[in-house]
């Protein structure tokens, strides 16, 4: 039985319909990396009520994660970022179901990972990865959530396969990948991963307008968002490789 008190404020007035929260109770998200973007999308999830969710992470908790990474807790230090994040949303919600995979996706081993997922949400950290996801998803038509953060910066779209352009049409892949270290900070983290969650909640309730073919640009140093409209490049190297 779908117990409804939890989420009724969900559904008041100005919220969604009680059909859109059964919709995101039958929905499954698949959301790759539980760092700092993964950390705020997964409470967002069960806190809106997703009712399966799929979190992909290699790495282990280390303290230095802890500024912004607010999913784990300082006892999980050394263990594994996906069993600390399915602690915490056991806790939090228990009805959600919660699968693993500790694993650092790539070409070779992606493809089970992906199964029965049709929305990817991306948190990653690299952007090596970010255009690796997007050509995967693109191949096997998933939609793909990007967020991605720099600084007091960050960025999301919604990359709908056949309907919008993707992340190389939008910000061009470059050549060589250069490990930047760039700061991360908690707030601004959990602006973008807020905004990935709420993309999820308009896709699969079918609510509202989700950010296909804009990029909501946000800089918290200007208390500035921006929104750039963008289209399919038909010179971009990813969608026609896919086309072909
Ligand atoms: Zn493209």
């Amino acid at each position: 039985m779908i117990k409804f008190a939890r989420y009724e404020k969900n559904f008041e007035k100005e919220g969604i319909t009680k059909e859109a929260q059964e919709r995101l109770l039958a929905s499954k998200v698949l959301i790759m990396g539980a760092g700092g973007l993964g950390s705020g999308v997964i409470m967002n999830l069960a806190a809106m009520g997703v009712g399966q969710i799929k979190i992909i992470d290699d790495d282990i908790v280390e303290e230095s994660n802890l500024n912004r990474q607010i999913i784990h807790k300082y006892k999980n230090i050394g263990r594994a970022k996906v069993i600390s994040a399915k602690d915490w949303v056991q806790e939090f919600n228990s009805d959600i179901k919660v699968e693993l995979d500790k694993i650092n996706l790539n070409e070779l081993n992606y493809f089970n990972v992906i199964q029965g997922y049709d929305i990817i949400v991306d948190c990653f950290d690299s952007y090596e990865s970010k255009y690796m996801l997007n050509e995967i998803a693109l191949r096997h038509n998933k939609i793909l959530i990007h967020g991605g953060t720099q600084g007091f910066r960050g960025q999301i779209t919604t990359i709908v396969p056949s309907k919008t352009g993707c992340l190389a049409c939008v910000m061009q892949k470059p050549k060589i990948f250069k490990e930047e270290h760039l700061a991360s900070l908690s707030p601004v983290v959990n602006v973008i991963s807020s905004l990935q969650a709420l993309e999820v909640l308009k896709i699969v309730t079918g609510t509202g307008e989700p950010l296909m073919n804009k990029i909501m640009i946000f800089d918290g140093l200007k208390s500035e968002f921006k929104i750039l409209n963008y289209a399919k490049n038909i010179a971009c190297e990813v969608c026609s490789a896919n086309e072909r």
